[in-house]
């Protein structure tokens, strides 16, 4: 079990999806590292911290207990013993997980949980930095990316955005782009040597069989 596939690309690009797809079919491992990010950002909230206050959630990024289930047919996540999947997705952690993961302190220790997950391989890993700085060495490395408006209407098909009206989850996707894409630490970006695959204008089972055939060469 060696190969890992690192899959980036902003929100909505169909990355969690075509990455459980390419677990399943090809019997490996699934890790959302959005999902740590998520619940790290809703440890902050859950106990009072300020996430704008770099320091303080700085200072408090060593303390959740997290654990990632890495099956595709059924990914988990805990902060401290709290099954979290669901409040994950709320709009109080959508609002405030990309400024949380923007402190170097939150990404050191996440990535260094990642790279424990990831361990010796046999795994899909979707994120914004995996082919740049969480495993630089994968073998496949895959950019995800689509139009906004595309983008935002699958978000909205999804159901799990805040904002249902599709203008306002277009404008939300941008701003978090905006934000993921302009940090100091390990911004979203596309990795060298990684393909890229426009998604914009392929449905689920066409970008799958795309994938399938990169991971195959
Ligand atoms: O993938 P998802 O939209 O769930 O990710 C939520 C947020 O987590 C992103 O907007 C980004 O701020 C952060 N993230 C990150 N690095 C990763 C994965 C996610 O900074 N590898």
């Amino acid at each position: 079990a060696t190969i890992v596939v690192a899959v980036d690309g902003p929100s909505g690009s169909g990355k969690s999806s075509v990455s459980r797809d390419v677990a399943r079919t090809l019997g490996l491992r699934y890790l959302d590292t959005g999902a740590m990010y998520r619940a790290m950002t809703w440890w902050m909230l859950h106990n009072g911290i300020d996430v704008h206050d770099t320091d303080a959630v700085a200072a408090a990024a060593d303390k959740p207990e997290l654990v990632s289930g890495t099956d595709p047919d059924g990914p988990t996540i805990h902060a401290d013993g709290v099954d979290v999947a669901g409040p994950i997705r709320g709009p109080e952690v959508t609002g405030a997980v990309s400024a949380v993961s923007a402190v170097p302190e939150v990404r050191a220790r996440l990535v260094a949980l990642q790279r424990a997950v990831i361990g010796d391989g046999g795994i899909v890993v979707e994120g914004r930095d995996i082919g740049t700085a969480v495993a630089p060495d994968a073998p496949v490395k895959l950019y995800l990316t689509a139009s906004e408006a595309a983008r935002a209407a699958r978000r909205n098909a999804e159901g799990t955005d805040p904002a249902r009206d599709l203008a306002a989850t277009q404008a939300d996707l941008a701003r978090r782009d905006a934000l993921d894409s302009g940090r100091a630490t390990s911004p979203l970006s596309m990795a060298e040597g990684a393909a890229l695959v426009d998604t914009t204008a392929m449905n689920r089972e066409q970008v799958v069989a795309h994938v399938l055939g990169l991971v195959r060469d």
